[in-house]
């Protein structure tokens, strides 16, 4: 018979949610640009190729973001009182421990997911969406405008201008919006003035359109618009979701929260794994685990971006000084990149469709502290059907990119027998993505290869 202690570290050794007390959400964000042993090169400004200043940055942006963007001195910066309450009401996220997965792989690996789709909107987004707006309403901004592919980050920033007191007008990727039409209609909920990228009602968009009036619209030609109107309308600022310093700042109570949370389940990671679009989620999982890297504590922790392999910025790009969106309006950023005018495929990963990739990033990738992988679009369904029949979450088509690395290394892992720990960070939910696993269950998905010509003919004539 077996005893009753017996059964207690039974339990105990099948924990799968790891979960922190209100008081345990972290107060301050890491900024990894403290440590890092290399600093990313200065943001140029393209009239004058100076770096770029707080005040130049601030005709943009909120100026907190800006003294945020360009801060390579302090390690941690305080999360605004009031944000940290509106943080608490979704946070902490689950830290889980995937068993079913892990038995219907027969993986010798231990896999954990951090669950950022468990707030309302669906998406990590909010992490970044509420401090931005809640500065915004602090310098006294009354509007505010953006970008969105997917809709997640429209969704999110539409949320918190909302409950900061602030108009918000979003500019969707068009070919997005038909592949995910809720997502405007949330937008619209919250009380947003969402329009199709590229339109006819910026300078930008109208550009965009007579050279291809097909164009599907792009992260790249929503950011256009967007900045377009943020600089002509009185008292407005933009806000961007992913790719800038800020973002990927705000975006570290992911890591932190599951740094905590891997010390309860009493292990480390090997692998940090996330799906990566501009890089805010993989840089909020990846930059708090990083830090033990470059101190030395844990100098073998293996960080890996997942791609798509038709957006291919971090494996196949240049890195070089470019702009960041397609009409070439933004500052200079030096990066891993397609070519500020590449065209991603259609793929349903709206998210991931971008051609560039952080700048911070980009530097730790050029120095060796993390790689990029890339993913099929019908490997990144398959992994994220067989997350959704185990662990009984669908999650985003971008997410599926980091599941899909995820169950690489653990194939790889019980190939050579190793007990290796995978953290893992999903993004995201798929409610509203039905449509796509609809096609990939309907068979059709496809794959999009992409020709080093096209990627040579789109990065030749970089700025
Ligand atoms: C926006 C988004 C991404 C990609 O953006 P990153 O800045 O690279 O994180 C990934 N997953 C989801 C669910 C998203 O909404």
């Amino acid at each position: 018979m077996q005893s009753k202690y017996h059964f207690y570290t039974i339990i105990m050794k099948k924990q799968k949610k790891f979960v922190l007390t209100d008081d345990q959400v972290p107060t301050q964000w890491y900024n990894i640009q403290a440590d890092m042993p290399n600093k990313p090169l200065p943001i140029l400004n393209p009239a004058t190729r100076e770096p770029l200043t707080v005040d130049e940055m601030s005709h943009i942006f909120a100026r907190e973001c800006c003294v945020q963007e360009l801060d390579q001195e302090h390690r941690w910066i305080d999360i605004p009182q009031e944000v940290l309450e509106k943080y608490r009401f979704y946070r902490s996220t689950p830290l889980v421990r995937a068993y079913e997965l892990e038995k219907a792989l027969g993986t010798t690996a231990h896999i954990y997911f951090k669950n950022e789709s468990t707030n309302p909107l669906g998406s990590h987004k909010i992490n970044s969406a509420l401090p931005q707006c809640y500065y915004c309403r602090e310098e006294g901004t009354t509007n505010v405008t953006t970008e969105t592919g997917a809709g997640q980050w429209g969704a999110a920033l539409s949320y918190a201008a909302k409950i900061f007191g602030l108009d918000a007008a979003v500019f969707q990727v068009r070919i997005s919006m038909s592949q995910k039409p809720y997502r405007s209609s949330i937008m619209r909920t919250f009380g947003a003035v969402v329009t199709g990228s590229p339109s006819m009602s910026t300078r930008a968009g109208k550009d965009i359109l007579t050279v291809d009036p097909q164009h599907p619209g792009s992260l790249g030609t929503a950011i256009s618009e967007a900045v377009e109107l943020a600089t002509q309308t009185p008292n407005c600022k933009y806000t961007l979701g992913s790719v800038l310093n800020h973002v990927s700042l705000h975006q570290t109570v992911i890591g932190l929260e599951a740094e905590k949370q891997m010390e309860m389940a009493g292990e480390y990671p090997d692998v940090v794994i996330g799906c990566f679009g501009g890089g805010s989620n993989f840089s909020g999982i990846a930059f708090p685990f990083m830090r033990h890297t470059f101190s030395g504590e844990h100098p073998n922790t293996r960080f890996i971006a997942a791609e798509p392999d038709s957006c291919p910025k971090l494996t196949r790009g240049v890195f070089h000084y470019d702009f960041g969106d397609e009409a070439g309006l933004t500052p200079l950023l030096p990066m891993f990149t397609l070519g500020h005018s590449f065209k991603p495929a259609n793929i349903h990963a709206g998210g991931l469709r971008y051609h560039g990739a952080g700048t911070i990033v980009s530097q730790l990738l050029k120095d060796g502290y993390m790689t990029g992988v890339d993913i099929p679009q019908l490997e990144s369904f398959e992994a994220g059907m067989l997350f959704a029949r185990t662990e009984g979450i669908i999650p985003a088509p971008e997410s599926c990119h980091a599941i899909a690395a995820a169950i690489r290394e653990a194939n790889d892992a019980t190939a050579k027998g190793e007990e290796r720990v995978i953290l893992f960070n999903l993004s995201g939910h798929g409610l509203i993505d039905m449509t796509a696993y609809e096609q990939y269950i309907n068979g059709d998905l496809q794959n999009y290869s992409l020709s080093s010509e096209t990627i040579a003919a789109n990065t030749h004539d970089l700025p």
